[in-house]
């Protein structure tokens, strides 16, 4: 088990493209213990997905998925344990859905991002196998979110407003007092 530092935001490494796992190398032993230190990582941090640039690697590789969780209480299932190894996005012609989002590398914080409802979504897996599907909702979401930082980007690039983002207890303090419960986070 090795749960490595995970970068925050104003470290450069979270702000340059990651190079391609040439497909020889997938099931090579430097992409498995990534892999194994990307879930040690995200686990013990609690997070829903990890970018293998959070943990100052600038490959093309991110993991996905968590079991039911107090923090993500309306996910009943959880999110699927995937690997994705060169994901590349296509845009399908979707309507955008709203989520509040928060970022392992952007500690304590959401903001409120709108990205594409559905998306077609090519990757390796670690078996070396090829996908292509089409994904739709919260993981849809979510894997917009992870691949964003494969080429730098976070989602406090995205933010729909500028004030609706910001400290979760602060942002939670305000939800109360409006009588609305703080919301489900991606
Ligand atoms: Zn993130």
């Amino acid at each position: 088990m090795a749960v490595r530092k995970i970068l925050r935001i104003g470290d450069p490494q979270l702000r340059q493209k990651s190079a391609e796992v040439p497909v020889t190398e997938i099931r090579s032993s430097e992409i498995k213990k990534l892999i194994r230190d990307m879930y040690d990582s995200m686990e013990a941090a609690e997070g829903v997905g990890l970018a293998a640039p959070q943990i100052g690697v600038l490959k093309r590789v991110v993991v996905v998925g968590f079991y039911r969780s107090e923090r993500y209480p309306e996910l009943k299932n959880g999110i699927e344990h995937r690997v994705l190894i060169n994901p590349e996005i296509e845009v399908l012609d979707s309507p955008k859905v709203g989520f509040w989002e928060g970022c392992l590398s952007v500690p304590d914080m959401r903001g409120y991002v709108e990205r594409q409802r559905k998306i077609r979504l090519k990757f390796y897996d670690e078996k070396e196998e090829f996908h292509d599907e089409i994904i739709e909702g919260f993981d849809a979401v979510v894997y917009q979110h992870e691949c964003d930082h494969l080429d730098g980007i976070l989602y406090v690039d995205r933010l729909a407003d500028p004030t609706m983002f910001g400290y979760n207890d602060e942002l939670d303090m305000a939800d109360r007092k409006a009588g609305k419960e703080p919301p489900q986070v991606a």
